[in-house]
């Protein structure tokens, strides 16, 4: 591939004043933990590594299902039957070869998750169970770093970013994980969408740009074409935040 002298394949994202040079060595020198690839956390990852940031630590489980092929971009339906994991691995790896990426097959626990921040920047949250994402979100809160958290269900979806000290967090606004079905609703440009609006705010935050949207619950409503947020207040018997 030519490229004009001076330039770097990511010289047009550079160009964003938030970006820039330094942002971009903040990208390549960030690691993030994310937990599932799937319809949500596949694009989501995706435009991570595309975005150059150096080293992703996925968790996903299970095998992929003939259903899971209309939303799971990262998945290969030549593959139905095997590992879901290392086919993400696959994917992500081939967009950028200098990605470092390590992957589970495991679910996330509260063990894994902490030993995983360790050497993470950010954690997000994709999973399709609240059990997962509560985790994720007392893990962070536990080993000081950032928490987003990323959700969709049918026509509508949901983003929130939790400070590693300050402010509300994900239990603040979820006590107890509401009862919820396996076969939920799942559109893929919902899916999509809502996992990019997650990349863009995490790519915020690995480049420490300004005016983050910390504690905000942020709602997509999609046939409304509604896009609404509001602070969340810090609940005073939340127990992550008691910790
Ligand atoms: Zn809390």
């Amino acid at each position: 591939m030519t490229v004009p002298r001076g330039r770097d394949r990511f010289h047009r994202q550079k160009l964003n004043s938030w970006i820039g040079e330094v942002g971009q060595e903040r990208l390549a020198g960030a690691s993030v933990l994310i937990t599932r690839v799937g319809g949500l956390g596949g694009p989501l990852a995706q435009s991570l590594v595309l975005a150059g940031v150096g080293r992703l630590v996925i968790h996903h489980e299970g095998t992929l299902d003939p259903e899971d092929t209309h939303r799971m971009v990262l998945m290969d339906p030549g593959r139905v039957g095997e590992p879901r994991a290392p086919q993400a691995a696959e994917s992500l790896r081939r967009i950028n070869p200098d990605l470092r990426l390590e992957y589970s097959e495991a679910r996330i626990t509260p063990d894994s998750a902490r030993a995983a921040l360790g050497t993470c920047d950010l954690a997000i949250g994709a999973a399709p169970t609240f059990e997962e994402r509560l985790t994720l979100n007392s893990a962070a809160r536990a080993t000081g770093k950032p928490y987003l958290d990323a959700a969709m269900c049918g026509d509508e979806g949901q983003v929130m970013l939790v400070h590693p000290t300050e402010g509300a967090c994900l239990e603040c606004l979820l006590a107890e994980p509401p009862p919820w079905p396996v076969d939920f609703p799942v559109v893929a440009p919902v899916s999509a969408t809502i996992g990019n609006l997650a990349a863009w705010i995490a790519l915020r935050v690995l480049t420490t740009a300004a005016d983050l949207p910390w504690g905000r619950y942020i709602h997509f409503d999609f046939p409304r074409l509604a896009l609404t947020h509001y602070t969340v207040p810090r609940r005073t018997n939340c127990g992550t935040c008691l910790d």
